[in-house]
Parts: C-alpha cells; sequence; structure tokens
C-alpha cells in the first residue's frame, strides 16, 4: 500500500535521521515530497510511504515513540465551511479533484482523500479558509 502523511516534528528529534531509520529498520519506501526543517527547530515533512501494513503499523510506532506525529494527508487539510461563499475560486487552482463545485447545487465539495496538501488553495480563498498542517 501507498499513502502520503505529514510528519511533524518535535525539535528534540529534528536533528535524527527518522527517514533513514524508517527504511533501514522496517523495509519501507520512503518518498520525501517536501521539507522544511531547521536544527534547533520544530520542523515538518511530506512523505509517501510504501509498505506492508504491518511494517507501516511498526513504523508508525516508531515515530510516535519518538515525539514524531504521523499525519494522514486526508487529515493535514483545514477547512472553515461555515464561512464559504461557494465562490469557486480554490476550484481553479485545486488539480487533484479535491476542490469541486457542480450541479445540481453549485455548492463547494470538498473530497479530503484526493487531497495532495500542495497548498494552492492557501491563497486562493479570498477567505482565507483553508489551513494546512504543512507549508503554512
Ligand atoms: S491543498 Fe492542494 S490538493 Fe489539497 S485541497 Fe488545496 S489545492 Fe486541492
Ligand atoms: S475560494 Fe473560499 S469561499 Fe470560494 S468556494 Fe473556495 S473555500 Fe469557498
Amino acid at each position: 500500500m501507498k499513502e502520503k502523511y505529514v510528519l511533524e516534528y518535535s525539535e528534540d528529534v529534528v536533528d535524527e535521521p527518522i527517514v533513514y531509520s524508517l527504511v533501514k529498520h522496517f523495509d519501507v519506501m520512503v518518498n520525501i515530497l517536501r521539507a522544511e526543517i531547521s536544527p534547533g527547530h520544530e520542523g515538518s515533512m511530506l512523505i509517501e510511504i510504501e509498505s506492508e501494513p504491518e511494517r507501516l503499523e511498526q513504523a508508525e510506532a516508531f515515530l510516535r515513540a519518538r515525539d514524531v506525529r504521523m499525519i494522514p494527508i486526508a487529515q493535514s487539510l483545514g477547512f472553515r465551511e461555515a464561512g464559504c461563499v461557494d465562490c469557486g475560486a480554490c476550484t481553479a487552482v485545486c488539480f487533484s479533484g479535491c476542490l469541486t463545485i457542480a450541479a445540481p447545487d453549485w455548492k463547494l465539495h470538498v473530497d479530503r482523500e484526493q487531497c495532495t496538501a500542495c497548498g494552492l488553495c492557501v491563497p486562493a480563498c479570498p477567505l482565507g479558509l483553508f489551513t494546512l498542517k504543512f507549508g503554512n
């Protein structure tokens, strides 16, 4: 199985070779899509992991023990739905199909499973309704 996650690092482990350890000890394939980590500060990383479910669980436990939060990408997108006026501006920049507006209701629909955490919707919404755990 192949899944995308946001890893949030605490300050205490930002210098540890976390990804190297995952590959070496759990035989998972890790693709780093984006990273914002600086020594001495909290950091975050967008990764794609390919592994057997059992190994993925072991890898998650390993990360938890090191105070690294592993957030499924579908949960990394914040959206204040109540403020939405269905203008459609965000759908123009969302190429994953996560954000769509269509007949018959012409309301914004959010399919979080499609989100790639690209971040383009964050500045695109004139009302500032989106947040991402990674990159903003
Ligand atoms: S972060 Fe990217 S993929 Fe996710 S909803 Fe926003 S524009 Fe779409
Ligand atoms: S840009 Fe903002 S207000 Fe417009 S449809 Fe998207 S979330 Fe709603």
